[in-house]
């Protein structure tokens, strides 16, 4: 099945060939909520995890096999990152100022750090990638239920 969440507006175009056309509502008349689309989509891709001890090692592992993980870091850690260097702040979050590395497309990859569900998480991913990261975390943690369900379902107690 389609996955086409309406967000109750009524679209604005005429009914027939221009609504049978329309992007905006796919022909339904309702506009398509296509942020909430992308953030299934980015949710899709990601893995949460938890991280019963130093992070770094873990996120250089996730980034080397190419993986999408949110590791679950503790408060102390995540004021760590903020303060070991410089950081750079970014909307929902930051990351420790000095770079990790390249990706394949010759992007910087950095620490990043971010708040959701009431917790920090930390991945290494680059600016460009942070935003629909962090949309496809938020949304897994609703679709777990928030986060004290999504750590009682990975093992752990929060
Ligand atoms: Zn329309």
């Amino acid at each position: 099945m389609t996955y086409t969440p309406k967000t109750g507006a009524a679209c604005s175009c005429k009914r027939g060939v221009q609504r049978d056309n329309c992007p905006t509502c796919e022909g339904t008349g309702q506009v398509i909520d296509f942020a909430a689309i992308h953030a299934r989509r980015y949710a899709e891709r990601e893995t949460l995890a938890l991280c019963d001890g130093w992070p770094f090692d873990r996120m250089a592992e996730h980034l080397k096999a190419g993986r999408f993980v949110w590791l679950h870091v503790t408060e102390e850690q995540s004021d760590y990152a903020l303060n070991v260097l410089p950081p750079l702040y970014v909307p929902h979050g930051f990351a420790i100022g000095e770079p990790n590395s390249d990706d394949a497309q010759g992007r910087t990859v950095y620490a990043f750090y971010t708040k959701a569900g009431g917790e920090w998480w930390a991945t290494y991913t680059t600016r460009e990638q942070f935003d629909e990261r962090r949309r496809g975390l938020v949304r897994k943690l609703q679709d777990a239920g928030g986060f004290s369900k999504w750590a009682a379902g990975a093992g752990v107690q929060p």
